[in-house]
């Protein structure tokens, strides 16, 4: 062998693995296919560069696994070759193709990851993807790509590797036992409370305060017994602490993730990329008095660059009230995702956040009042005119008053109940995570001994 090409072989190469769609409503789960990933590459003395990054793609789109959630992995290794191998093994192994998997896992050698992948991923988050435009952008970039099922799971594959962070924030999951697998999760719900009262703002949308709910159990049958999330490794770890089960877990793995972040509203949002399913924001003015349908749920208009679109609030996200009290004129920034045409309506906005940027006057004619007895005056019928019963003083027109606003100028955000993973919760506006830098030494996974 040639000394060249032994030192080729010896050479260490970074590789980025993504995979995505592992899951179904019945079981199994991508983040717990990750945690197991991890602990072999661990146990072979592997070089992680990054957390195990968790993205949260487009959560508009029909066809989504429960969270719509990709992991990548960037580790440093001198055998890319037996690494991808065994992942592969593990990546079929844990698939749920049965229940309607369709996974995808794709590999790429690179320290840095180039722009086209970055907006690959950056649209993923906001439209729709079609596998056909994954499949060709793999083969087209020259990926190791691996699918089974339809191929779904290469859309978040590829996003997940190259998912550019702006801001982000971490997730401490923890994982079950086997034989506890779709056991009822038993966690005290005063220690959630108090961890959240301990670690705020350091972690956040824990415990539902108002409901008395706690928000950190998955219910279905995947391994995940909770998952805390937050800005720091230490905060996270800590929090594991305070939180009080009599089950025995098996570990947990803290996740760089995108959740709580809002980045699939900051796109803008146009009559031309109004798209159904894309997600984004859109400022304008409201352009017709708001309907309150059966169930509170509520519909208006929005005027924007001369297109006017329907919006729609629910009443489940607790801000419903607030858009049956915007009326014509008031100028807002809203974001969501939009629905599909119906029968009833065209395109329509399914709202996740309303800006009130300024309120129009609400202006509303009345009976005069009289000045001298500082009572509303009665109206003597229809174009006769208004009349003080006490004094008999006459007026003949009504007067305006300006009804005050039930509405702030603020931004209004769901009810925590109705929060998605994406969803940025009011504690983090405004700001951007920039504590939480990764290095080998955190203690960022563990698995607990017997
Ligand atoms: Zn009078």
């Amino acid at each position: 062998m040639p000394e060249s090409f032994n030192q080729f072989m010896l050479q260490e190469t970074v590789l980025n693995i993504g995979f995505d769609d592992t899951d179904s409503p019945k079981g199994m789960c991508t983040t717990f296919l990750a945690y197991k990933i991890v602990d072999l590459l661990q146990k072979q003395k592997t070089e992680f560069l990054d957390f195990p990054r968790l993205i949260r793609f487009n959560p508009n789109i029909p066809w989504k696994t429960r969270g719509n959630g990709a992991v990548s992995l960037k580790i440093k290794t001198k055998n890319p070759s037996k690494i991808k191998n065994q992942i592969k093994n593990l990546v079929s192994k844990y698939s749920d193709i049965k229940n309607g998997a369709n996974p995808g896992l794709v590999f790429f050698e690179s320290d840095t990851i180039p722009a086209e992948f970055i907006e690959f991923s950056n649209l993923a988050l906001w439209q729709l993807i079609k596998r056909d435009h994954a499949k060709k952008f793999a083969e087209k970039n020259n990926l190791e790509f691996f699918y089974q099922g339809n191929g779904q799971g290469l859309v978040g594959a590829i996003g997940a590797i190259g998912y550019d962070f702006q801001d982000h924030t971490l997730e401490l999951l923890s994982y079950r036992k086997r034989a506890k697998f779709g056991k009822e999760r038993k966690l005290s719900s005063q220690s959630v409370k108090i961890m959240q009262e301990k670690t705020f703002p350091n972690t956040f949308n824990s415990f539902d305060t108002k409901k008395g709910r706690v928000l950190i159990t998955p219910h279905g049958p995947d391994p995940v017994f909770y998952g805390v999330r937050g800005e720091n490794v230490d905060s996270l770890v800590y929090a594991t602490t305070i939180l009080k089960s009599d089950e025995k877990l098996d570990g947990y793995m803290i996740f760089k993730s995108n959740q709580g972040t809002g980045d699939h509203l900051k796109n803008e949002l146009n009559f031309e990329n109004m798209k159904p399913y894309a997600s984004g924001q859109i400022t304008g003015t409201v352009s017709n008095t708001p309907k309150i349908e059966k169930g509170g749920h509520v519909f208006f208009k929005i005027l924007s660059k001369n297109h006017e679109f329907w919006c729609a609030v629910y009443k489940p996200t607790g801000i419903s009230s607030v858009a049956s009290n915007l009326i014509k004129g008031d100028k807002i920034c809203v974001g969501g995702g939009v629905r599909k045409a119906s029968k009833k309506f065209s395109r329509i906005i399914n709202l996740e956040f309303i800006d009130v940027i300024s309120l129009a006057k609400n202006l509303a004619k009345t009976n005069p009042r009289c000045k001298l007895c500082n009572k509303r005056m009665k109206s003597k019928g229809k174009n006769q005119g208004f009349q003080c019963i006490r004094c008999g003083r006459k007026s003949s027109k009504k007067t305006i008053v300006e009804i005050s606003r039930k509405v702030k100028k603020q931004l209004y955000i769901p009810e925590l109940s109705a929060h998605r993973h994406l969803t940025r919760p009011l504690q983090r506006i405004g700001k951007s995570n920039k504590t939480s830098k990764f290095d080998k030494s955190l203690s960022w996974f563990c698995v607990y001994g017997n």
